[in-house]
């Protein structure tokens, strides 16, 4: 949709699209994307009477919140949005945390989430559901776009252009490359948790199944409810240049992403959730590493920066 909108030009900014995704990673975005869907498939009969104990609970809930708020607070906040500045040690293991959410590797994470934010809702936005227009059935296939079938269109995001410096930094660039082997782990050791604490076999499939497939699952649709619902439906405080909304009901499943109308009307905030009541998880983290001493400069939101914000 994208590859026709810039000429490749000598001098001026970089394109915004380098290319096409390879076949193999192509085969590895659908296997990536769609096994977890099946997984949760037929995760309902499995639950019937057996095959989730409180073990597998705990491990889910962990995981998902080691993963969750490493897309939100690392992949998002911090390496896209830098709304804080994060110690050497933490940078890498943030970079890890996200990895384990099996959304990509960050720097092409990074580079596609700033191009959404460069063009949001126009041509060039790698995720507008609002693409096809506005009719009911364009909105049907803009939903689908948004949510996830973007995911399979091959244009690659430039990070040359959107991510040069994380490109310039070798340790993000290690943990990009080994994308692989975030996602091996992030699916492998809640099984051999959940085999350990419980001391059997089963737990050992219980706990990858749930803990380790379905988690990812959930996450994926939370995060891809942000790109698809929060820019549909949901209120709009603030002026933002796009359709961003404010959708609570995702609020404390999403680590507080879905006080999405505020992040695009001030991307930089460390908070998303910055109104009465606006419970926002992810901001709370924050303000723990900054108690810790382990984050700086964090860009807290002032009430004279949020009344100029607001829509007329
Ligand atoms: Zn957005
Ligand atoms: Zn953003």
């Amino acid at each position: 949709m994208t590859a026709t909108l810039e000429p490749t030009p000598t001098k001026g900014p970089k394109p915004l699209i380098n290319g096409q995704r390879p076949g193999g990673l192509q085969f590895a975005v659908y296997v990536g994307v769609l096994l977890p869907i099946v997984a949760l498939a037929v995760a309902v009969p499995f639950a019937w009477g057996w095959g989730l104990s409180w073990v597998d609970v705990a491990l889910s809930a962990v995981f998902y919140c080691l993963s969750g708020l490493g897309i939100t607070v690392a992949f998002h906040r911090y390496f896209t949005h830098g709304s804080f500045k994060a110690q050497r040690w933490l940078r890498v293991a943030l970079a890890i945390s996200g990895s384990l959410a099996v959304q990509g590797p960050v720097i092409t994470w990074v580079a596609d989430h700033r191009r959404h934010h460069a063009f949001s809702d126009r041509d060039g936005d790698p995720h507008s559901p609002w693409a096809y227009g506005t009719s009911p059935l364009a909105i049907v296939k803009g939903f689908w776009h948004a949510h996830m079938g973007w995911l399979f269109e091959r244009d690659q995001s430039n990070a040359e252009r959107f991510a040069p410096d994380l490109l310039k930094d070798p340790a993000i660039k290690k943990v990009d490359q080994y994308f692989w082997l975030w996602t091996v782990i992030t699916l492998v050791a809640p099984g051999i948790l959940g085999g350990l604490i419980s001391w059997s076999w089963w737990g050992l499939v219980t706990g990858f199944f749930w803990a380790g497939l379905v988690r990812v699952c959930v996450l994926h649709h939370v995060t891809w409810s942000v790109n698809s619902i929060c820019h549909m439906i949901g209120e709009r405080p603030f002026s933002a240049r796009d359709r961003s909304a404010n959708f609570w009901p995702l609020a404390i499943l999403s680590f507080g992403e879905s006080w999405h109308n505020l992040h695009h009307a001030d991307p930089t905030s460390a908070r998303h959730g910055v109104q009465r009541g606006q419970i926002d998880i992810s901001a709370r983290l924050i303000w723990l590493f900054e108690k810790f001493g382990w984050v700086d400069n964090v860009r807290w939101p002032t009430p004279t920066r949020l009344a100029r914000l607001r829509a007329e």
